[in-house]
């Protein structure tokens, strides 16, 4: 633009400004304030706001951190950040003014992995999330049972694998209860599901079935024959058969996700589950052709092992067509590995209980070759890797993909990292690799560390999980998650407080603290649930701090969480929560 052309849009955005035609018109005021003076004379006039926020906390996670006192919308996006003096002159008629009265501004939450669609089955089954032992589970069936007596199957989530070491839980505590329909309940983590006799009938499994590639049916250690428990692949042996949920329950789910995710600051998403489950994609679909969505999303489709790098062209078609604003898929997701707690997770060293090493999903060539057609095509990669062999094997894949397609900015990711090579991290820094962990998970949790942690990896192992200080150390990019329903209340405060204490909460104890150089500060935390989520989603030209010219996507705290203790922040709440300039959440005790 032209000096000239520039001069003159200013010139006509201060003829078109109410507040400089009526320069001492009246302005909202926050109940209970003096009316503030009107616009300094002989300021340069802007056009007005339509919504300023002023004498805030404002922490606006720029390059230099730099906090502020106001900030300015105009439509979508952010017009103004600055001082209360300096918002002033963006104050019309029209505008609506809110006094913080020293409350806390963020950019609103990035949450870069989190199971959103997965709602549905909170809706639409057995929610089993409550229950601590395989009688209360029993007894929660049970009672679904009675209130859904016509069901051909059923289906359900959140039973706990500490409940059942070893093979896991039985299918004779279920065929009890339920010994004609077929019957799945899938583990709080995702990664086994617990069935009964009708279900193994149902998908043909018996002594004689051979584990498929990348799974596990777990067996009676007398007679062989299969126990109850699947995990990883061997899950969908079941789950083709039955479950799965209609395009319009995935809707309600997301829809119920969106009220939740408001609620708890949480603007911008990564739903991973594109293609993992049928009707998945068609629900976020539809709801961004209906306008319905209210939060920004940044979905993954999931790749499938079998299919190798011609998936792609598929994959490609899915992004072309999805281009709104709110709703795009711009990541490919491979679960490279599994889970410690199943001892699915692939490690460099063997497991201490158990003579494996754990379970590589992928071959590493047709790893290689999907990643190298997916970074080909401008996709990221979003990798779930847990144990410290599948992360080397991921990067190689990374490397491989680098030197076939050239470096560009990839931002391929690797999600979860309980257990990383030291030497590996500089490899993400070389290779621009961005780590998505999940800080509600940095303690030794009671009931897990000591039962599975510990005896199934050894102490020293168990010592070293999930790191995190280190690869910032090194300039790595960290986004936090939450990883939801996994974990069920995905609150990123709580996941802010769990980075920085990584310690049981009510634990004292220095000892229970959860590899403690890896404690992050505030700032760091902060910036993993806001910045550096932005840069993990591709979205931090358009959101994750809080600039002009930036989406007005904001959190507003009733407490500044730089001036209280770690362990109140989970206590903190959220007042306002704005996507886009639009409010989708504010608390109901606050005035409008
Ligand atoms: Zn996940």
């Amino acid at each position: 633009m032209s000096l000239k052309k520039w001069t003159s849009a200013l010139l006509v955005t201060a003829l078109m400004s109410p507040v400089s035609a009526f320069a001492q018109g009246t302005t909202q005021q926050a109940p209970g304030q003096a009316a503030k003076p009107g616009p300094v004379a002989g300021a340069a006039q802007v056009m007005p706001a339509d919504t300023v926020l002023s004498n805030g906390v404002v922490y606006t996670v720029d390059r230099n951190r730099n906090f502020a006192e106001a900030v300015a919308i105009r439509g979508d996006k952010i017009v103004y950040v600055g001082s209360n003096e300096g918002v002033k002159k963006y104050v019309g008629s029209q505008t609506k003014v809110t006094d913080l009265q020293g409350k806390m501004v963020l950019p609103g939450f990035i949450d870069s992995h989190t199971h959103a669609s997965k709602t549905t089955g909170l809706i639409f089954s057995i929610d089993l999330y409550d229950g601590g032992s395989i009688e209360e589970y029993v007894e929660i069936i049970q009672a679904f049972v009675a209130e859904h007596p016509d069901e051909k199957t059923l289906q359900g989530r959140g039973w706990s694998n500490p409940v059942a070491p070893g093979i896991g839980p039985l299918k004779e505590a279920l065929d009890e209860i339920v010994p004609d329909v077929p019957l799945a309940l899938t583990s709080d983590d995702g990664h086994s599901l617990w069935v009964n006799s009708a279900a193994l009938e149902l998908a043909g499994i018996t002594k004689d079935t051979p584990n498929p590639e990348g799974g596990i049916i777990e067996r009676d250690p007398k007679t062989g024959e299969p126990s109850g428990t699947l995990r990883e692949s061997a899950m969908d042996l079941v789950l083709h058969k039955i479950g799965g949920y209609t395009v319009d329950q995935y809707k309600a789910g997301i829809e119920e996700y969106q009220h939740k995710a408001a609620e708890r600051g949480v603007t911008t998403v990564r739903d991973p589950d594109m293609l993992r489950y049928p009707n998945v994609l068609e629900a976020y679909e539809e709801l961004a052709k209906e306008n319905k969505l209210t939060i920004r999303y940044r979905n993954a489709v999931t790749a499938n092992p079998d299919k190798g790098p011609e998936q792609v062209a598929e994959f490609e078609k899915i992004r072309e067509r999805n281009q709104y604003p709110l709703f795009q898929v711009n990541a490919v997701k491979i679960f490279m590995d599994g889970v410690v707690e199943g001892a699915t997770a692939y490690l460099e060293k063997p497991y201490e209980h158990k003579h494996t090493n754990g379970e590589l999903i992928w071959k590493t060539d047709v790893y290689n070759k999907t990643v190298a057609a997916a970074d080909k095509a401008g996709f990221q990669l979003h990798v779930h890797s847990i144990g410290d062999a599948s992360t080397r094997i991921v990067l190689d894949g990374f490397e491989h993909a680098e030197k076939q397609n050239g470096a560009h900015d990839a931002r391929h990711s690797l999600v979860h990292l309980q257990l990383v090579n030291k030497e590996d991290i500089e490899r993400f820094k070389k290779l621009g690799a961005v780590g998505i962990v999940q800080p509600f998970w940095f303690m030794q949790e009671a009931g897990y560390y000591d039962e599975i942690e510990v005896p199934y990896l050894g102490e020293e192992r168990a010592q070293q999980e999930y790191p995190m200080k280190s690869f910032i150390n090194q300039g790595v990019h960290m986004a936090s998650s939450s990883d939801y329903i996994v974990t069920p209340e995905f609150n990123p405060l709580h996941g802010i407080q769990q980075g920085i204490t990584r310690i049981e909460e009510g634990e004292t104890d220095p000892g229970k603290i959860a590899n403690p150089d890896e404690r992050a500060t505030l700032a760091d935390m902060i910036a993993s649930f806001t910045i550096d989520g932005a840069y993990a989603n591709h979205v931090d030209a358009i959101t994750g701090s809080i600039e002009v010219g930036k989406k007005a996507d904001l959190v507003v705290l009733d407490k500044n969480l730089f001036a209280i203790p770690a362990t109140e922040i989970k206590d903190t709440n959220v007042i306002l929560t704005l996507v886009e300039g639009k409010e989708i959440y504010r608390l109901q005790t606050e005035k409008k």
